[in-house]
């Protein structure tokens, strides 16, 4: 089962690489910029994040996927890295990736020249990460 933070950083992820959110089966289509403000996610994602989560993910799916952000919240589903292009992506409970990685349908992806998408640099980790080469020496 997918934790609520990774399936948001699922969503922040694809959402970078201009990926778009069905909402309820198609009644409208939603893609917050910019996704990420400073070192934190910006208020367009955070709000469009809350209106998912406040029906549970129920009908909202990434453009090209099958699998609902329900499903991802559900016991059967798992994000890991695609085999690709390494980004989050629905794979059943099991570790097999179910179909292609919706990479597939984007052209200009893989590519080494864009910038990667990226979660935002939380300062409190970066403190961890400093402090912990620091212990190690
Ligand atoms: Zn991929």
């Amino acid at each position: 089962m997918a934790s609520t933070t990774q399936v948001k950083t699922y969503l922040a992820y694809w959402f970078q690489l201009g990926k778009k959110l069905v909402w309820r089966g198609g009644e409208e289509i939603f893609l917050p910029q910019p996704i990420i403000q400073g070192d934190r996610f910006s208020s367009q994602f955070e709000e469009c994040w809350q209106k998912v989560i406040s029906i549970g993910g129920k009908d909202c799916y990434l453009e090209g996927s099958q699998e609902t952000v329900e499903d991802l919240l559900s016991s059967g589903w798992d994000i890991d890295g695609c085999a690709r292009c390494d980004m989050p992506v629905a794979v059943v409970g099991s570790g097999i990736q179910s179909l292609d990685c919706i990479c597939s349908d984007l052209d200009n992806w893989p590519n080494d020249e864009l910038p990667k998408p990226r979660s935002p640099v939380s300062n409190k980790t970066q403190l961890n990460k400093i402090r912990a080469r620091l212990g190690n020496k």
